[in-house]
Formats: C-alpha cells, sequence, structure tokens
C-alpha cells in the first residue's frame, strides 16, 4: 500500500475542532494595509466616522492590526456548527483522470443552503447588528450569493435584511431572488428609484442593468438614512477576511493530523475574502519566517485586478460614498465586458491581499474563462461536486499546476479553495455547452481611460 492510500477521501474535523477564535493575518505583517480614508477630508477614517455605516464590533475588527486572535462569539460558534466544519477532500479522482504524481486537495465551502464561503461573514455581521440592538441591515449583491448569505443569517436571528441586487442579475437569476424573499429579505433591483444615487444613476444613463459599485452606494445612502440599520459588505473589508479564516483554519488542522504540508495554495479572487480566509495561517507562518509556500490568487482576464490593476487609493464604489481603499484596482468605474459569465467582477481587491501582493509574499495569475469552464466540467465530471464559476477559477490553476508536475514528475501537494456550488450559474453553463462562450480580455487602452479616473489621492496627502 502506497503512502497515499493511508489519507482518506475526506478529513473531517470534529465538532469540538471548528475554530474558536479567527486569526487576524495583519498582526503579523510588518507592512500593514494602508487605512481607509475619508473620502470628504482624505484623512484616516476613524472609528466615530465608520459609525454611521458600520456596527460597532465590525468596526473595531476593521481598524484592528495588532490582536492577532479574535474570539468567535458563542452564538456564531453555534450556528457554524449547523454546516461546518467543511470536508477537506482529497481529489483522488481529478488526481487519478490527469494522470499527475501531484497530490491535490480541496477545501469545500459550498455545503450549505448559499452555496458559498459568504455565510461564514454573514451570520458574523448580522449577528453584531443584532447584539447592537439594530433593527437590520442594507447591503447589494450581484450574482446573489452574498445576498442569500445574509439573507439567511438574517432570517435566523430575526433582524430585517434590504438587499439591492443588480438589475441584470435580478432579472437573469430569478431563483437567487426567491431565495432571498424565502428567507424573509426584501430584494430591490439596482440601480432603483428609491434612493438618491439610483435617481441619478437612472437619469444619466436610462436603460441601464447596473453595477455592483452601484449597488453598493445605494445600500450605503439606505442604511446612513434609516434609523436603525448599517451596511455589511460581503468582501474585500478586513473584518470579512477575518471572519473566512475559519476556512484556513479548519484546511490547516485537518492537514495537520496527518503531516501534510501543501506547497502551493490555490484560490480565486473577486474581493479577496475567501483566498484571504485559505491562506492567512499559512501566510501567517510565511511572514514569521516559520515555513515557506507559494501562494497564488486567481482572477479573470476579464476583469484583472491584480494582474493588470494599479496598487492606488480608489473609491469603494461607484457613487463616491464609501471610504477610499488602497487597493490592486482597475478603478471604480471598470465593469467586465458583458460577455463574462464566470463571476469575480469587483474592480478593486481587498487591502490585505493587495499589500501582501504589492510586498511579494503572493503571485497572482489570469486565466479566460472558456478555459475555465472547462475546468469546471472536467472536475465536475470526476469528483461529483459542480462547481460555481468563481471556484472554477482555482480549479483551472491547480489542475494546470497538476500537470506541470505531470512533466517533471515532482510529487507536489496542492491544496485549493473550492468556494462554492454553481447551481444557479447554469445560463453561464448553458453558454458554454452550446459553444457559445467567448473570451475577451480588455485592451490596454480600456483599462486607461478607467485609470484615468482615480482619485489623486497620493498627490494630495
Ligand atoms: C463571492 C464568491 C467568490 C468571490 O469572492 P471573494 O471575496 O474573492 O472570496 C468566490 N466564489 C464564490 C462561490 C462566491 O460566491
Amino acid at each position: 500500500m502506497s503512502e497515499n492510500n493511508k489519507i482518506p477521501y475526506k478529513i473531517y474535523l470534529s465538532e469540538d475542532e471548528i475554530p474558536k477564535q479567527w486569526y487576524n493575518v495583519r498582526a503579523d505583517m510588518k507592512n500593514k494595509p494602508a487605512p481607509l480614508l475619508n473620502p470628504g477630508t482624505l484623512q484616516p477614517m476613524s472609528f466615530d466616522d465608520l459609525r454611521p455605516v458600520f456596527c460597532d464590533e465590525l468596526i473595531k475588527q476593521e481598524l484592528d492590526d495588532t490582536t492577532p486572535y479574535i474570539d468567535i462569539p458563542k452564538e456564531v460558534q453555534d450556528f457554524y456548527k449547523m454546516y461546518r466544519p467543511s470536508p477537506l477532500v482529497r481529489a483522488y479522482c481529478l488526481e487519478k483522470a490527469l494522470g499527475t504524481p501531484a497530490k491535490i486537495y480541496y477545501k469545500f465551502e459550498g455545503n450549505n443552503t448559499s452555496g458559498s464561503h459568504k455565510l461564514n461573514s454573514a451570520i458574523v455581521q448580522a449577528y453584531y447588528a443584532k447584539n447592537q440592538g439594530l433593527k437590520g441591515v442594507t447591503t447589494e449583491t450581484g450574482a446573489g450569493q452574498w445576498g442569500t448569505a445574509l439573507s439567511m443569517a438574517s432570517a435566523y436571528l430575526g433582524i430585517d435584511c434590504k438587499v439591492y441586487m443588480v438589475k441584470v442579475s435580478y432579472e437573469q437569476k430569478p431563483f437567487r431572488r426567491e431565495v432571498m424573499r424565502t428567507y424573509g429579505a426584501s430584494v430591490t433591483p439596482s440601480p432603483s428609484m428609491d434612493t438618491e444615487i439610483g435617481r441619478k444613476i437612472n437619469a444619466e444613463h436610462p436603460g441601464t442593468t447596473g453595477s455592483l459599485g452601484c449597488a453598493i452606494s445605494e445600500a450605503v445612502e439606505v442604511a446612513t438614512k434609516t434609523e436603525g440599520y448599517r451596511y455589511v459588505l460581503g468582501s474585500v473589508l478586513n473584518q470579512v477576511l477575518l471572519h473566512q479564516t475559519v476556512i484556513g483554519l479548519e484546511a490547516k488542522a485537518a492537514l495537520d493530523k496527518y503531516n501534510i504540508t501543501p506547497d502551493v495554495i490555490i484560490g480565486c479572487a473577486g474581493g479577496g475574502s475567501n483566498l484571504g480566509g485559505l491562506i492567512s495561517p499559512f501566510m501567517g507562518e510565511k511572514l514569521r519566517g516559520e515555513k515557506d509556500y507559494r501562494i497564488v490568487a486567481v482572477e479573470p482576464a476579464s476583469c484583472p485586478s491584480f494582474t493588470r490593476g494599479k496598487f492606488a487609493y480608489d473609491f469603494c464604489d461607484t457613487g463616491m460614498v464609501c471610504p477610499l481603499a488602497k487597493m490592486y484596482t482597475l478603478g471604480s468605474n471598470f465593469i467586465p465586458s458583458a460577455n463574462h459569465a464566470g463571476g469575480l467582477r469587483y474592480h478593486g481587491m481587498s487591502p490585505i491581499l493587495s499589500q501582501l501582493y504589492h510586498d511579494g509574499y503572493m503571485e497572482a495569475i489570469s486565466v479566460e474563462q472558456t478555459s475555465v469552464f472547462e475546468a469546471a466540467q472536467q472536475f465536475a465530471r470526476v469528483e461529483g461536486i459542480l462547481p460555481a464559476p468563481e471556484s472554477s477559477h482555482a480549479i483551472r490553476a491547480a489542475i494546470d499546476e497538476a500537470l506541470k508536475c505531470k512533466e517533471t514528475g515532482e510529487e507536489k501537494t496542492i491544496l485549493f479553495g473550492l468556494t462554492g456550488t454553481g447551481y444557479f450559474d447554469m445560463v453561464a453553463y448553458q453558454k458554454f455547452n452550446d459553444g457559445e462562450m467567448t473570451d475577451y480580455i480588455p485592451s490596454d487602452e480600456e483599462l486607461a481611460k478607467s485609470f484615468a479616473t482615480l482619485p489623486k489621492v497620493d498627490l494630495l496627502s
């Protein structure tokens, strides 16, 4: 029996082994992520500046660059028990199909009704809102995974949830919308006529089908103008990355049981929350000089924030009401081409991951969507799980890495994050199955146009 056979298909942890603290990777970073700036004064946002928008406890987490471990509230731990620990799977079937000597593992976060890792942070944000005595939360959703996760968490805790859903998704994904309504959320297509910014955008761009940046502006406006409400965000922010470290902490605990050390860790990157959560404990070891890992972010070639973006202060939203974040960005008015079906369409990137990438602690690659769906199909057929298009970016990179090992004969250990399932993405799969999917890579001229709209913060400060 080879050593491989001793490792089970799924490495499960017990309920007691679900993390009781999150790990804050900022504590081990020498160069901390740059602070959020007030869009009016260009001064760092203080606790008080952020209070009209976010819940108090979440602001503390957002601003905390020094505490390495932060306790997970007991109520959140109990909620986690409904769907965690998530399995760490050894992809024996994929390895065999590829004929690779590489050992492939993936951490699967799609085992809950929202179908993705987003529930890990939704429950925390809803919990702190409720704990502060608030009536409800507002948010935006694009493809719908975040809105669904937040609706589930809000229903569980008995608070109200208002979701602004990018109009094109609202129309194209009626089933996502109905899941949210089933959990009691109100879902409004964005841009709407309910908000100042929505009315302005509708007037300037009649017939627009909306964007994430615009839906964010609407949700923030409603939160700040409605008593007892705050705004919550499903990615990008430091607090979200912190909550998602349950993914990496569990993955590491499972691997440690069998003394497995990954050589390469791969994750898809939209706003960076799943990738940041998966890599944090490993990155911590790397930052402290204890171990070394290759860490790879995978993004769509049609929305290449890391690989072609600028590291600069930028707006997080189209309406320019949110704080400025220093991050790899394509410019806040960048909207990926209409043929882009693979998710991960946000113009910016987590400030934590941006700093780590800038300092050379991780790599990034971009992949084209037809090759992403090829990888999704191959994976589904041998591993059984129908992956989300977003997750399939990581699958593409993991398969390519494993195929390289086949050429060189290296027995590398590859770990990747499988963030969710693709049941609500069948229109994209249909396009692929019908051979109608195309690739689009923005030209340098197009990117230059949206870079020109970056705020000139570095000059002013
Ligand atoms: C939202 C989402 C992503 C991308 O978000 P990150 O913040 O980059 O993790 C990836 N996969 C799935 C399934 C998602 O729903």
